[in-house]
């Protein structure tokens, strides 16, 4: 992929979000800010993804759930889109239930629990329209991969056929990067949080999406800090 791609999709996230925060600094433009990027990434990905399809077919389907049992990565933006998208619904009910199994667990303790995600259904993910820029982000080539991972297998050596194509994940990180900076303009952390522990301080907190967005540090117990931690 042309480093000219990437720089376009991160200016382009990075611009809209900065309009979406632009005067207003409110937890509802944050996660507009936050849906921006993504929106912006949709639309960087399926410019690339025959591209990447050419070198390789990608497996991902509705019903293959593997990579949804482990931590993920955001931006305290997103977790305040997620938190617009279920506040009052079922779903908000369902995570409220689910999380005190899942919050003590760190990322390998997680992944050896294989707890789904608590937004996975059957039929795929409940909040498919604001999910994570890494949920978009990560796709595979090969199924039979994903699921020796959420077996636990490790020690696989590197598979020169890369059944993680980089490319999506560059586009993922370059859209993020620019909402991070947008972030970081007006005031507000863009510090790699984790969904699950950050929409707990969310539900146990009404006061931390207003102070996010004025700039506090309410999501410091969910920041992926750790050397080394793997998302
Ligand atoms: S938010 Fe959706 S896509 Fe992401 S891990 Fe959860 S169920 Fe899977």
């Amino acid at each position: 992929m042309a480093q000219s791609t990437m720089q376009a999709a991160h200016l382009a996230a990075r611009f809209r979000a900065e309009d979406a925060l632009a005067g207003n600094h409110t937890p509802a433009a944050a996660a507009a800010a936050a849906r921006a990027t993504h929106t912006m990434f949709d639309r960087a990905w399926a410019n690339e993804r025959a591209d990447v399809e050419a070198e390789g077919a990608l497996a991902c389907k509705a019903g293959c759930n593997w990579c949804c049992h482990q931590h993920v990565a955001i931006l305290g933006a997103e977790a305040l889109a997620v938190q617009e998208f279920i506040a009052g619904t079922a779903l908000e009910e369902r995570l409220r239930a689910r999380l005190p199994a899942l919050i003590g667990l760190d990322a390998e303790q997680r992944r050896a629990a294989r707890a789904p995600c608590p937004f996975l259904e059957a039929t795929g993910c409940a909040i498919y329209e604001v999910r994570p820029n890494r949920c978009r982000a990560v796709h595979s080539r090969d199924a039979a991969y994903c699921q020796r991972r959420y077996e636990g297998v490790r020690d696989e050596p590197v598979d020169p056929t890369r059944p993680i194509p980089i490319e999506p994940v560059s586009l993922g990180d370059a859209t993020l990067a620019g909402l991070g900076q947008a972030l970081d303009m007006h005031g507000m952390s863009a510090e790699t949080l984790e969904l699950l522990l950050a929409l707990a301080i969310l539900q146990e907190n009404p006061d931390a999406g207003p102070d996010y967005a004025a700039g506090g540090d309410p999501f410091a117990a969910a920041r992926l800090v750790q050397p080394g931690t793997k998302v």
